[in-house]
């Protein structure tokens, strides 16, 4: 026989569902009342009633049996989104008295968004063992389901438990899939955890939860006197539960009643199992501990916390079990004080004394546990080692008065903080002033640069007639204000105009000559583009664009390029020499 065979077979000799358990997982949701008024039907979901409500059935107002108040009790919407709060039941089943949602048919629309879906575990003690089958399990009430109808389940994994064997078959996570193999833990726990688990995955529609179904049912099983019912539940780690239950049955069950639950949801949740003090394999759990009678009863009479027991064995034997209940209600961190111990040599139960003795103190801060004085001391020793204290004298390491010797310490310490902080302010400050002086540096030398070039360029193309002037920008903030200005895309070359890649030159008229106007681009003597505010793209009175300019100013325009090309020839002034005008007095 295959695995999968033998899985399959193993899942089919599981219990089938008996009515009670589907009833039970019935009841996990929500419960609604189906009306349609006009007919007069309901359906019940929690009874699986289908009636159509009589003039007899009105009469009725025994409380059990109240169809008046579901015929006339409003619609409920369902909440918007998940986060939104839940429909609240608003009236009581005619026939079974639970709790109900009323629903009106004709506002349900196709009722798709009633789907809701839960994950039970279901037992049952049968043939010799406990059995734990998983199911997924949903109901719907779209057209086609039954509106009183049962539930729809699958089932996920089968678990059998009995003393000493635990053994478990699930489905695959994903797709229809078999039953694959049987996974089976029949020993105790040695190292890492369980090999038993629930057979739920991570899923938006059902969380990873499930309910439990049939919890009496433990009570047949030799697992009867483990306490499960008082075991934490809602942390879903029922089935691990159960697998420890058959090989520490006696153990947890002591545990459990010594109210000693924490050290079994370690042993269940992370296989945790403090084997430093408690021996599992003790069949008598009065020997488990360890402890002679008379510890054992100084135990018991303390909060039970594990921890008192571990802090006993660590020390070995060296301070009483009374001294350690003492330190321990005194706030005693353990781990921390014994990481502290290694790391400065220092025998644990010396350093526990010692800082011991400041709780309470309020001289010394008011440290209220051994914790708080260990938090104390470290912070000293912190201060200390920074400042190149002896920390290998006995005296600089365990100080006699530790309040003074910290607040020097950490006096010392915050002080040469601040010298070094101010130290680093003030190297701060020389960067930031050398790297403002080096962009002003570099500005300078791109100004002065830029200067040798708009002389250069003024000389070839700056020109004026007719009370217009062509000039060349004075640096690259005057490109940008006149892109800023005419709302035109300039700015974009004012980097590449002060660097000599293509050139930038306004047009103003001579008696506005800083009010930005026209902007014109160059390649060389031939005229790229020329625009106004917003490229002309504004309304006018003459229609939807500005006219161009390079036609409007065509004969000053014109003048300028050809002088240009004939080699921008000015007279001694300065001023560009131009042909005299057809028809014009000289
Ligand atoms: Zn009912």
């Amino acid at each position: 026989m295959t695995e999968q065979e033998k899985a399959e077979r193993f899942a089919k000799s599981a219990p089938p569902l008996r009515d009670g358990e589907l009833e039970a997982i019935n009841a996990l949701f929500p419960t609604y009342i189906f009306r349609r008024s006009y007919t007069e039907e309901i359906w019940t979901t929690c009874c699986h009633e289908h009636t159509t409500v009589g003039i007899e059935d009105m009469r009725v107002t025994t409380p059990e049996r109240n169809f008046m108040s579901v015929m006339w009790e409003p619609h409920q919407r369902e909440p918007r989104n998940r986060w939104c709060e839940p429909a609240k039941p608003s009236v009581e089943c005619p026939f079974c008295g639970k709790p109900a949602i009323v629903k009106e048919m004709r506002y349900t629309g196709k009722r798709e968004n009633l789907s809701s879906y839960r994950r039970a575990v279901v037992l049952r003690w049968y043939r010799g063992a406990l059995w734990a089958r998983a199911y997924d399990c949903s109901k719907h009430y779209t057209a086609g389901y039954d509106l009183a109808g049962d539930p729809t389940y699958k089932l996920v994994g089968v678990y059998r438990f009995r003393p000493g064997l635990a053994e478990e078959t699930t489905r695959s996570w994903y797709g229809n899939s078999h039953f694959g193999h049987i996974e089976k833990q029949d020993g105790p726990l040695t190292k890492g955890r369980w090999r038993i688990h629930a057979p739920f995955y991570a899923n938006a529609d059902y969380g990873i939860g499930y309910d439990v179904i049939g919890l009496d049912e433990i009570q047949e099983s030799p697992f009867r006197y483990c306490c499960a019912a008082d075991f934490n539940l809602s942390g879903s780690r029922l089935l691990e539960f159960l697998t420890a239950c058959c090989f520490y049955p006696r153990q947890i069950e002591m545990l459990m009643k010594a109210g000693m639950k924490n050290v079994v949801t370690d042993l269940v949740d992370r296989g945790v199992k403090h084997a430093a003090v408690i021996d599992w394999n003790e069949p008598n759990p009065a020997k488990a501990f360890g402890l002679n009678r008379q510890d054992m009863k100084i135990f018991l009479g303390t909060n039970r916390d594990i921890q008192i027991l571990e802090l006993h064995k660590k020390l070995k034997g060296r301070i009483s079990l009374t001294a350690c209940v003492e330190w321990m209600t005194r706030g005693l961190n353990v781990r921390g004080t014994f990481q502290a111990a290694k790391k400065w040599n220092l025998a644990p139960e010396r350093l526990i004394r010692y800082l011991d003795g400041y709780v309470g103190c309020a001289q010394y801060g008011g440290m209220q546990s051994i914790g708080s004085a260990l938090r104390f001391w470290e912070d000293y020793l912190t201060a200390a080692e920074a400042m190149g204290y002896q920390l290998h004298r006995d005296n600089v390491l365990l100080p006699r008065n530790l309040g003074e010797a910290h607040d020097k310490a950490t006096k010392e310490h915050r002080e040469k903080l601040a010298r070094e902080r101010a130290r680093q302010e003030q190297e701060w400050a020389r960067q930031r002033e050398a790297a403002e002086a080096e962009r002003v540096r570099l500005v300078q030398k791109a100004e002065k640069e830029y200067e040798k070039l708009r002389a250069k360029l003024e000389k070839k193309y700056g020109f004026s007639m007719d009370g217009y002037v062509i000039r060349v920008p004075m640096g690259k903030d005057e490109i940008l204000e006149e892109g800023r200005k005419l709302q035109h895309c300039v700015s974009g070359y004012a980097d590449r105009h002060v660097q000599g890649k293509t050139t930038i030159l306004f047009m103003r008229k001579v008696k506005k000559p800083n009010e930005p106007w026209l902007t014109i681009e160059m390649n060389g003597n031939k005229l790229v583009q020329i625009h106004g505010f917003k490229n002309e793209g504004v309304h006018t009175a003459k229609g939807r664009f500005a006219p161009d300019p390079r036609e409007v100013y065509r004969e000053f325009i014109d003048t300028w390029l050809d002088w240009l090309q004939k080699g921008s020839r000015r007279d001694k002034k300065g001023n560009p020499k131009l042909p005299r005008k057809k028809g014009a007095a000289a």
